[in-house]
């Protein structure tokens, strides 16, 4: 190895103008951009430099980093303005996981979303009249074909959108309460991730907290002696991500909702996942739908909109006409309003379940998806991929619902287990995620587990690739 000076090893180095300027480098900046390309071309310089100051670049790897110049300026450019947020490939068999993105939105809500979006809309407009419309308007169509019950034995329902069902809680005990106590079973005080608190909700809200009974059992007449003249509503929290077992008791919705009209006090269930769809029909209990909620008796009913709905976040106030009309009238709720992107998004989502077209929302289509059906796509990649340095098995297993839907709600489903010679299963996952599009797999049990459900069939072949490549 011969012996170059630092500053010899410097002056191989092109400018940036000259970098910028080399025709291999004018598709790029036709495409992108001077300015973008110019900073690439400088930090990728910048960090040659870096190199030969420390010396860890001799004469031979500076001739090999500039005679890949080109290309690594392109790679530094493309990596710069790619964007934050991206798709991912959830191959953790948990249909709604909050960190991927909850539901992903069906193909007519993106549809609905571009076409209106994308132009002026009628959002707050009457364009029978002329006049200044309501944007809520939109939805209530929908939402009272829904949620209308054939027997009707209470007043009509009716239905608001706000941010999400944090805020669909915080509007309506706010406005329900303020001022008064709201009764709770201490059973119920829960914490949903990312700090969403029953208790920190309700002095947020301005009500105080009346905790009844005792963590694992409430009885009616916890509720029943808890009742003053502060008391301004009944609380019932459905459990959305833990469960109680062993000696308990809750008293039945129906006690709950006898006792709210003796007093003629109002109650309100924060359902959390909130169904439209009976999931009893695919094999799933203890998840109570909007509908059962409010024929139950329930006067206010609260809901997500990207858990098991399968639309964009939102939070879903459904319940006595006047009583959400007198939510409708809090100032929260022009803070907590929605935009026209929500309202495209969910009036599509709607639209679905008007059709009963349940395949089009991919939340329901997942949940639906066959244990055998899934086997059968593992199977086919398991058989692409199989080398003496991967080896993928298909296996028995559990997709999970998530989003806090009923806790112990699993799907039995086939997965792909997989194996690398010499990585570790962290490592293969790391491996994985690195993919563009990153691949999100489940490290269980010293395993890398890829649950094709949440995957859709149209990924099958990215995750072959990915596997086929980590092999090679
Ligand atoms: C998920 C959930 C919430 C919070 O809903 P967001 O739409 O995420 O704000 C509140 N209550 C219950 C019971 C839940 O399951």
């Amino acid at each position: 190895m011969k012996t170059v000076s630092k500053a010899d090893l410097y002056r191989k180095l092109p400018s940036v103008d000259e970098l910028v300027r080399r025709p291999a480098l004018a598709s790029l900046v036709s495409q992108e951009g001077q300015i973008a390309v110019t900073d690439a071309a400088r930090a990728v310089l910048e960090s040659l430099r870096k190199e030969i100051s420390l010396g860890s670049l001799d004469a031979d790897r500076v001739d090999l980093a500039l005679s890949g110049l080109d290309s690594a300026v392109e790679r530094q450019c493309r990596r710069a303005l790619r964007y934050s947020l991206r798709s991912v490939i959830n191959a953790t068999g948990v249909i709604l996981h909050t960190n991927l993105g909850r539901a992903p939105l069906p193909d007519s809500a993106l549809e609905h979303i571009r076409k209106t979006a994308g132009a002026y809309s009628n959002l707050e407009f009457d364009v029978e009249s002329g006049e200044r419309g309501k944007r809520d308007a939109h939805m209530q169509r929908l939402f009272s074909k829904l949620l209308s019950d054939d027997v009707q034995v209470g007043p009509p329902v009716s239905t608001i959108v706000v941010n999400n069902n944090a805020a669909a809680v915080l509007l309506a005990l706010n406005t329900l309460a303020e001022g008064g106590e709201v009764i709770v079973s201490r059973g119920e005080l829960v914490e949903i991730g990312g700090s969403f608190r029953i208790p920190e909700i309700m002095s947020k809200a301005n009500v105080l907290l009346r905790e009844v009974g005792t963590t694992n059992r409430t009885r009616i007449r916890d509720y029943e002696r808890a009742i003053t003249e502060k008391t301004r509503l009944l609380l019932r929290v459905h459990r959305s991500n833990f469960e109680i077992s062993g000696f308990t008791e809750q008293p039945k919705l129906e006690e709950l909702v006898r006792l709210a009209r003796e007093r003629n006090i109002p109650l309100m269930e924060d359902l959390g996942s909130g169904a439209l769809f009976d999931l009893h029909s695919i094999g799933m209990s203890g998840e109570p739908t909007v509908l059962d909620s409010l024929r139950a008796g329930v006067e206010v009913v609260t809901y997500s909109g990207d858990k098991l709905l399968g639309g964009p976040q939102a939070g879903l106030l459904s319940g006595r006409g006047d009583l959400v009309a007198r939510m409708r009238a809090n100032s929260l709720f022009r803070a907590l309003r929605v935009d026209k992107l929500t309202y495209a998004a969910l009036e599509a989502t709607l639209m679905a379940y008007v059709k009963a077209d349940y395949d089009s929302i991919p939340t329901l289509r997942l949940m639906r998806l066959s244990k055998e059906e899934v086997g059968r796509r593992a199977e086919s990649v398991a058989e692409k991929v199989q080398s003496r340095q991967v080896s993928v098995e298909v296996v028995d297993g559990e997709s999970v619902i998530g989003g806090g839907a009923a806790p112990s709600a699993a799907v039995p489903t086939r997965l792909l287990a997989v194996a690398c010679a010499g990585m570790s299963p962290d490592k293969l996952a790391g491996r994985l995620r690195a993919f563009d599009p990153p691949i999100i797999a489940r490290v269980e049990e010293g395993r890398v587990l890829l649950d094709l459900r949440t995957v859709f069939p149209q990924q099958d072949e990215i995750i072959v690739q990915a596997l086929a490549q980590i092999a090679a």
